[in-house]
């Protein structure tokens, strides 16, 4: 059983926002080497997650909403006294901060709409990190 490890990094451009890195882990399953297994993907944030669902426009725009209604950002919580982002980090446990997917001859196992997404919940930010393990044969 081997053990592949690469991480890469994706910058956001607003506050909340989707941001799609399905190319970018099906390139590091490929170079892996590994055919059957698992692949983890994982952001080592505390204001970011992962999900997969459908790129479609008004879903992810459905997502943020539904983010916002949850968890207001201007909702009265304590860690808004020493950093205005307890909503992110609410969000963020809520969510997770990782994904795992089964690896099939080389190839991640997902639904046609399902596509691996980073959830920036407090951004913009220049350096969000995704590290991707991928374990298998
Ligand atoms: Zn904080």
């Amino acid at each position: 059983m081997g053990v592949y490890r690469e991480e890469f990094v994706v910058s956001s451009s607003s506050r909340f926002e989707l941001i799609d890195i399905t190319d970018k882990v099906r390139e590091i399953v490929s170079k892996s080497g590994i055919k059957n297994g698992i692949v983890h993907v994982f952001v080592p944030h505390a204001t970011a997650a992962i999900i997969a669902n459908e790129h479609e426009k008004g879903l992810i725009n459905d997502y943020i909403t539904l983010i916002k209604r949850l968890i207001p950002p201007d909702a009265p919580w304590e860690h808004n006294r020493i950093d205005n982002n307890a909503h992110a980090h609410l969000a963020a446990g809520i969510i997770g901060p990782s994904r795992s997917f089964p690896v099939v001859n080389g190839s991640i196992l997902r639904g046609t709409w399902q596509n691996i997404f980073l959830v920036e919940l407090d951004g913009p930010r220049s350096h969000r990190r995704v590290v991707v393990t991928v374990i298998g044969d």
